[in-house]
């Protein structure tokens, strides 16, 4: 069988840490089976469904490096890709189930189902459509049609048995036919319900496996119920775990950032966020934690996707952000941190070679300081803005050897030619050794009159940053004070 799997997100607003999951997972059994990964709008909600965030999930889905075989965009066998342009499709297929008797019309209207719910609910009985239109004659369905009501069209869902929904991911979950009550497929204006539409287009797009989220497990037994009555294949279904906040409770705003795009805009790295993704809710079966999108291709399988919900945790995010930053390509990241170091005004926007050299300069010090690339601007400060010399500093510079250790240091920069991290290395050997001090005595003081603080990147990398200009600058602004 080729592996046939789909992300069908509903465009209702931007592409979620969930749906890039349940995405992700769609793509890594894609790739890892050799099968085909097709992306699908499901836009039947007109209200909710707007085109930018269609394109907000796109984007993101593209940026995380999600690319898919077939689709929007990019069309395919099985189009349009999009529910809205597939109307008639879902309409042929409804009136086939009316014909063949699994569906019916109904009139009711709005006011005479919550009469029915009320009377349901003070006889104890849980609520669900009573069934009532199933059995309308001919004469009233022309008495209904004349009085103008538009019918919605229903399921008829058997008065009992159980459906058996066989999950990879959760077992054998059975549902009750009794509870599950006539539900509506095509409403009175024509557009399909989610339930419906979904079936008839993974049948039509040839789907083999559903992976989605926990949250459509209940809808599963109505989809069956479908996919039996137009004498469909069912998929295999996988439904995935819950992702929880901290505190246990379901992932939301309050949790922090729940957009792909504000994990972009913080400056998270998209192979980080699907390591990260990755190992919510699957396990590779080893301690590691670091797996490139390669490697995940390869280890991935739904029979290690757990059935207890994942805990989102960003200083997990957090950590494993910060290796990527660390041991990726030093001009990727530079590149990446470009856009927030012309923000803060430290580079140009049309930057200079000289400017983008200073800037992978600074980036190779302050990188291991970073969990995300957003960061930068506060640890680049220091190489692009006075800096400030506080009470502590102050201190520091109050030894009675740093006048001459920072007088010292002077001439040596004065006297040198070209600057290089070599050369600064040098220097700095050459000091202690003109002075014949221990390295602290020397360094602590040099490191804060260079940049007012005690810790930071190394000495030999500051001084090469700085330049010689800028050195000799702050070497007498501290002679000032000392
Ligand atoms: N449009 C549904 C959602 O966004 C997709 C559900 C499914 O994958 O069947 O939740």
């Amino acid at each position: 069988m080729t592996v046939r799997v789909r992300f069908a997100p509903s465009p209702t607003g931007p592409l979620h840490i969930g749906g890039a999951r349940s995405a992700l997972f769609n793509w890594l059994f894609a790739r890892k089976n050799g099968g085909t990964f097709i992306v699908r709008i499901e836009d039947t909600d007109l209200e909710r469904s707007s085109r930018e965030s269609e394109r907000n999930i796109l984007d993101s889905l593209k940026w995380l490096g999600l690319n898919w075989d077939e689709g929007i965009e990019i069309g395919g066998n099985c189009g349009p890709y999009r529910q809205t342009e597939r109307l008639s499709m879902y309409c042929d297929y409804a009136n086939k189930l009316i014909e063949e008797g699994f569906a019916y019309y109904c009139y009711c209207t709005e006011k005479e189902l919550e009469e029915e719910r009320k009377e349901q609910l003070k006889k104890g009985q849980m609520p669900k459509y009573s069934g009532r239109c199933r059995y309308l004659s001919e004469e009233d369905i022309n008495e209904m049609k004349k009085s103008g009501r538009k019918p919605v069209v229903r399921f008829k869902v058997p008065d009992e048995g159980i459906i058996c929904v066989n999950d990879i991911v959760r077992g054998k979950v059975e549902f009750e036919c009794e509870g599950i009550g006539d539900f509506i497929i095509m409403k009175s204006d024509g557009i399909p319900t989610y339930n419906f539409a979904v079936v008839v287009d993974d049948h039509l797009m040839g789907i083999t496996h559903v992976i989605r989220a926990e949250e459509h497990l209940s809808n599963t037994p109505r989809q069956i119920l479908i996919y039996d009555a137009l004498k469909w294949e069912v998929p295999v279904f996988a439904h995935i775990s819950l992702i929880l906040g901290p505190d246990r409770s379901k992932m939301s705003k309050r949790h922090g950032a729940t957009s792909i795009e504000q994990y972009r805009q913080k400056g998270y790295l998209p192979e980080a966020l699907v390591n990260f993704l990755a190992l919510l809710g699957w396990s590779p079966g080893k301690e590691e934690e670091i797996f490139s999108t390669d490697e995940l291709k390869q280890l991935f399988s739904l029979e290690r996707v757990s059935k207890s919900p994942a805990v989102f945790d960003i200083e997990k995010l957090n950590w494993l952000n910060g290796y990527y930053i660390r041991n990726s390509d030093i001009d990727y990241i530079t590149e990446l941190c470009l856009p927030y170091l012309k923000k803060a005004g430290y580079v140009s926007d049309k930057a200079t070679a000289g400017e983008i050299e200073k800037a992978r300069k600074v980036v190779e010090a302050t990188r291991e300081y970073l969990s995300y690339l957003s960061e930068i601007t506060e640890h680049a400060a220091m190489f692009y803005e006075d800096i400030e010399l506080n009470e502590k500093a102050k201190e520091i510079l109050s030894g009675e050897q740093v006048k001459q250790v920072l007088n010292t240091l002077k001439e040596k920069v004065s006297e040198l030619g070209h600057l290089d991290e070599e050369t600064a290395k040098k220097l700095l050997k050459d000091l202690t050794k003109t002075l014949g001090f221990g390295g602290k005595k020397v360094f602590m003081p040099v490191r804060v009159a260079l940049t007012g603080q005690k810790s930071g990147p190394e000495l030999y990398q500051i001084i090469d940053i700085l330049g010689k200009d800028c050195l000799i600058k702050r070497l007498d602004r501290a002679l000032e004070i000392v």
